[in-house]
């Protein structure tokens, strides 16, 4: 089921990067055309105080760019993702705006290049840290959008494989692998005295159904975290707005009702396509860019 998910989520991010590189105007436009999207805007970050010493770099485009998140203190600037590398300028001024200092780390919460392609921006100060299988995918294939490989000086030289505590800016930021297998080397990136967690693609935004090709582990991970966090936390999807605990309880709830739902008509021996025609209504919403509930179904 892997590879549809794949094949779509490779369409939607390579929308943004023809845009951005400027390669292929007007192959962008008639995609966008196609999706129903106007022409291709300039954006801008918004920066939202998430909580403490961290702040969102949210972009205002209707195509929801991946989000940076920003610790900055008395220790420097931390960052978890770099979003794709022809928003630096855009990143390094909101990093300004929040009084400067040096980047002296860069977290990446997987390999996709929506999310690293902006560590080549960084390597003059920075040290780099990924889960290990990260590492490998970014040498191996670099994510699915076509940008430039990232130089080894921009590949994490710092990894783990199940937690790892980093300690910055007076707080201790943990970061846990999730083996949900959006990719297989995510992680969570939890600021834990600010109360702010970082979830990459994990949950692509609030209110959407997951790029994933193992349910049970993504369920696993996301009760994991729902243990662990604060009530008030502030859930960092790593794409649209800023998100709530409720919105990660009700994420993991309708992917834990959809899982059920078609593995026990399964098991009364329906197929996809009777599944499909039982949707229930209150699920349309979660329907999004990113997948319908029809192909999660499909897929489930
Ligand atoms: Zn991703």
């Amino acid at each position: 089921m892997g590879e549809s998910q794949a094949a779509r989520a490779n369409r939607e991010f390579l929308i943004p990067v023809a845009d951005v590189l400027g390669m292929s105007v007007v192959l962008s436009l008639l995609l966008l055309a196609g999706l129903g999207q106007g022409p291709v805007e300039e954006f801008r970050f918004d920066t939202i105080h998430a909580g403490g010493n961290v702040y969102v770099l949210l972009p205002q485009d209707p195509r929801q760019t991946s989000k940076v998140v920003v610790s900055s203190g008395s220790d420097g600037v931390l960052l978890s993702d770099t979003t794709s590398g022809e928003m630096a300028g855009e990143v390094k001024d909101a990093i300004d705006r929040l009084g400067g200092g040096i980047i002296r780390y860069i977290i990446n919460t997987h390999s996709h290049s929506d999310h690293t392609g902006g560590n080549r921006e960084y390597t003059s100060t920075a040290r780099f840290i990924a889960h290990k299988n990260t590492l490998r995918n970014l040498v191996e294939a670099g994510g699915p959008v076509p940008e430039p490989p990232l130089r080894a000086e921009a590949l994490p030289q710092l990894t783990f494989t199940d937690t790892l505590s980093v300690f910055f800016n007076g707080e201790e930021i943990r970061l846990i692998h999730l083996p949900d297998r959006h990719t297989d080397g995510d992680i969570a990136v939890f600021f834990t005295t600010s109360k702010v967690i970082h979830l990459g693609d994990v949950m692509l935004a609030a209110g959407t159904l997951p790029f994933t090709t193992d349910v049970d582990s993504l369920i696993i991970s996301l009760d994991r975290l729902i243990a662990l966090l604060p009530p008030d936390v502030t859930v960092t999807p790593g794409h649209g707005p800023i998100a709530t605990m409720d919105d990660l309880q009700a994420f993991r709830q309708v992917v834990g009702e959809t899982r059920d739902f078609v593995r026990s008509r399964l098991a009364q021996g329906q197929v996809h396509a009777d599944i499909i025609a039982a949707i229930p209504a209150e699920w349309s919403a979660w329907s999004s860019r990113y997948l319908s509930i029809e192909d999660w179904i499909t897929e489930l």
